[in-house]
């Protein structure tokens, strides 16, 4: 038995010298591919290896780029066509094998009427050989090698580049999917806002920024007034249909950097980065306005709808991110508490209506 230290030592110093191309290359590919965390070092280790592995002079990674486009995404090797080019599908070899989905050689580059065939051959190329980046039912672009001497016999690259195309193409939906649960996660089924999950990690920043740097926030809280009689005067449907509605106007009505949150059943919170008390107040008569100005129309009926607003603004007696919130709140339940439809503004140690 050899201890595995020894074993990785022995296999690590062979890779250094270069000795044992059989396995460095394997180990090197799959290294880097462990040590790769964002889709960008991904792509960049399919291409460096891609050409290694392929003995190819060139390497390079077009993933679909929008409807009817494939982009350079990452590409390694001699003189080639930048990074972010980007190739119509229909007049592309590398769009024609993304379209097909099958595997294409090219025996001599100059024989083919593409703009992409013709770009590598005036570079000097004069072989290629591509792969659809393919999982059972997705394809997500294209894998190409190109060579600048005849390929005589690539049966060993089309092989070698077909298994890292697919494994590349499942890494992809592994990512696509990762990113969807990750916004999912953060994302209110119902109303499309934002949840809780996402305040807290966007509280983070802005807490750390007022901190630091003094950059002022504020913080709106809102509830719709009598929400339950809706719900019981025309079903959990037509309510449901309410909340998506005024996130809609609501949504609107802020601007890129305002974060809507849906803080609980018929609550929200609306997180302003660089924005102070002053400021945040005409907001939020904006949005009272937005939700008064006309009744919430769902199928027949005609819905005047009505909400309390809260606000506060970071102050130096806050100690937490959590603390402006609370103040927020507090500035809420006393809107409730006088008469509802209206704005009452936590400043200093009072609170004032709008
Ligand atoms: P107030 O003006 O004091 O805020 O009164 P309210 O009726 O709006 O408040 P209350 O807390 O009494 O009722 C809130 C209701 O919101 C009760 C709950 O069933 C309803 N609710 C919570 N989540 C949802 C939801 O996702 N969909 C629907 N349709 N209703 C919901
Ligand atoms: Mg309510
Ligand atoms: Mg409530």
């Amino acid at each position: 038995m050899i201890p595995l230290c020894e074993f990785f030592a022995a296999t690590q110093g062979a890779m250094a010298r270069g000795a044992d191309r059989e396995i460095s290359v394997p180990i090197g590919f799959l290294d880097d591919l462990y040590r790769a965390t964002t889709l960008d070092e991904v792509l960049g280790v399919y291409s460096v290896w891609g050409r290694q592995i392929t003995r190819a002079d060139r390497c390079s990674v077009a993933l679909r780029d929008g409807p009817g486009q494939l982009m350079i995404h990452a590409l390694n090797g001699a003189f080639g066509i930048a990074k972010g080019t980007v190739h119509r599908t229909e007049n592309t070899v590398v769009g024609q094998v993304y379209a097909r989905r099958e595997m294409l050689f090219l025996p001599d580059v100059a024989r083919v009427d593409q703009i992409d065939a013709r770009r590598v051959q005036a570079l000097g190329y004069a072989a290629a050989v591509f792969a659809p980046i393919i999982t059972s039912d997705r394809c997500f672009g294209a894998l190409c090698v190109t060579y600048k001497n005849p390929l005589d016999n690539p049966g060993k690259p089309l092989a070698l580049l077909q298994a890292m195309a697919r494994c590349l193409a499942t890494q992809l939906l592994v990512i696509e999917q990762m990113k969807s649960l990750r916004l999912m996660a953060r994302t209110d089924a119902l109303t499309g806002a934002k949840n809780r999950h996402f305040l807290s990690e966007q509280s983070d920043h802005v807490w750390q920024a007022w901190r630091q740097d003094d950059v002022a926030f504020s913080f709106l809280s809102l509830d719709i007034d009598h929400f339950k009689a809706i719900n019981d005067s025309h079903g959990h449907d037509v309510g449901d249909a309410v909340l998506r509605m005024l996130v809609d106007r609501l949504q609107g009505n802020v601007r890129g950097q305002d974060t809507l949150i849906r803080t609980g059943g018929e609550e929200f919170g609306l997180l302003m980065a660089r924005v102070g008390l002053d400021d945040a107040i005409p907001m939020a008569s904006r949005l009272r306005e937005t939700v008064v100005s006309q009744p919430f129309a769902i199928c027949d009926l005609r819905l005047p709808i009505t909400v309390s607003f809260g606000i506060a603004a970071a102050s130096q007696a806050d100690q937490t991110f959590e603390d402006v919130v609370k103040r927020s709140d507090v500035a809420l339940y006393r809107a409730k508490e006088t008469g509802r439809d209206r704005i009452i503004v936590a400043r200093d140690d009072q609170l004032l209506p709008a």
